[in-house]
């Protein structure tokens, strides 16, 4: 066939390398080809609509068809599509987005770094905790805590943070730093899978505390820089920390002077019913880290927000090295910046916030109505993100064997109900987009039932 009469998809696979796909099953598999959007709907060359309930990659609040955004990035490109913020230079749209982010931010926050993705903001709060060390005179103290099953992204920092096997092997992840490892890995809160007998939500959360304790005395405390936790773990699961968690976790990191890192990719602006999941879980971060719904997921922006303790101490080091030297060619970038502006203003226009709460009962009820379903062993959720996850055997609680995959089965189901979910594992992610409305959201469980009374009859009864 000549090359210009190739279908999209056949281009896509004999040039595109996909990011998460199985690159070698591609060719026999070729990929969803999706070309346009309307609210919560996304379209695909075939012209079948799909209701987006993970809003894209969890980004896309808006949905896909605000015009204001659009708007307001065709205006920036028009009066200055770029500019940096190297060496002393700014533009207006990063000012003002600096400030609106710090009197947003859920506590006292003194400066906000730009970045383009929610993996380039954790590999600068990676090196503004390894800089902010040095800074005061603690080089010792570079060592940083994640938990298994998180996701930070995927560059060799913020990837060698997260605690999920895919993204680890044969990266040769997570990274050594000589001359001891500089990642560390405890459990994940996930109290329905984790929990021993019995085990209260409390008790469970006072163990994965006492479990950090221990890590940093075995560690040693003068080794121990940070911790890094999504509020509600997205990727690994959608995983809701159990009651306590974030406060007893909190009180050991106080008492060894180690750093809070709060991961505000997927719960900042407004998913968890707050506008950070900060608020929702009650941590109090030195550190945040945002993107995603900063923009709508419209345009690439990450930003960082650091605390007075961090940033004093990162400025005068800067004064004495003659700078900070750490930035991006679009950090601050004019347009993001102006986009990310823009949607701030929709979310308090539009009292989006409010709309969450207002309708995350009906979410929540909307899983709980799965929990007696013969293949669904537990739901979660908060503000509108959440997931039921599938098991083999309820009582047991015993998963189904990985080369079921059960969860992709599930999703594949759903699509063909036109209605797109995330399989992580065999926990199936729901995020839909900020502004669906309740008639959408009972459409959404609509099709989810329908893709459930199917997977039924697949799995047998
Ligand atoms: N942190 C969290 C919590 C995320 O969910 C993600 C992406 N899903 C990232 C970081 C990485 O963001 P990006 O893909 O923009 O690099």
């Amino acid at each position: 066939m000549a090359k210009d009469l190739l279908s999209t998809g056949e281009k896509d696979v004999a040039t595109h390398l996909h990011s998460y796909t199985n690159l070698a099953a591609l060719p026999q598999t070729p990929p969803l080809v999706i070309v346009s959007g309307d609210g919560i709907h996304v379209v695909d060359d075939q012209g079948k609509r799909y209701v987006e309930g993970m809003s894209g990659l969890w980004c896309a609040s808006l949905g896909f068809s605000n015009k204001r955004l659009a708007a307001a990035g065709a205006k920036a490109l028009d009066t200055l599509p770029y500019y940096h913020t190297f060496n002393q230079r700014t533009n207006v749209a990063v000012a003002d987005l600096a400030e609106k982010l710090l009197a947003l931010a859920p506590v006292p926050m003194a400066r906000v770094f730009f970045a383009n993705s929610g993996s380039e903001a954790n590999d600068s709060a990676v090196k503004m905790v390894w800089y902010y060390h040095n800074a005061i005179g603690m080089p010792a103290k570079k060592k940083i805590i994640a938990r298994r099953n998180a996701y930070h992204g995927v560059t060799v920092a913020a990837a060698s943070l997260g605690g999920l096997d895919g993204n680890h092997r044969d990266f040769d992840l997570p990274i050594a730093t000589a001359p001891e490892a500089r990642f560390l890995h405890v459990d994940c809160p996930h109290h329905y899978r984790y929990a021993q007998d019995g085990e209260t939500e409390q008790d469970f959360s006072t163990r994965l505390a006492q479990q950090i304790e221990e890590r940093i005395l075995a560690e040693g405390p003068e080794t121990v820089a940070a911790f890094i936790a999504e509020p509600v773990m997205g990727a690994g699961g959608v995983l809701v920390p159990p009651a306590g968690y974030f406060e007893k976790v909190q009180a050991v990191l106080r008492k060894y002077d180690v750093l809070m890192i709060a991961d505000e990719v997927i719960c900042g602006f407004g998913r968890t019913g707050n506008m950070f999941g900060s608020t929702t879980l009650g941590i109090q971060p030195d550190i945040l880290c945002c993107a995603k719904a900063l923009s709508s997921g419209y345009v690439p922006i990450s930003a960082v927000m650091v605390n007075d303790k961090v940033h004093s101490a990162i400025a005068a080091n800067s004064g004495k090295l003659g700078s900070f030297g750490h930035g991006y060619t679009y950090s601050g970038h004019p347009v993001a910046c102006a986009v990310a502006l823009e949607t701030l203003q929709v979310y308090e226009d539009e009292k989006l916030i409010d709309h969450v709460q207002a309708l995350a009962p009906a979410f929540q009820a909307g899983l709980r109505s799965f929990a007696e379903r013969r293949w669904v062993g537990n739901w979660r959720g908060v503000g509108l993100i959440g997931a039921i996850e599938l098991m083999a055997d309820k009582a047991a609680r015993t998963p189904f064997a990985a080369d079921r995959k059960a969860g992709y089965r599930f999703a594949a189901l759903a699509l063909e109900e036109g209605l797109i979910v995330r399989a992580m594992g065999d926990s199936i992610g729901l995020c839909p987009p900020l502004i669906i409305t309740a008639a959408e959201l009972a459409d959404l469980f609509a099709r989810l039932t329908r893709a459930m009374d199917r997977f039924d009859a697949e799995m047998g009864v």
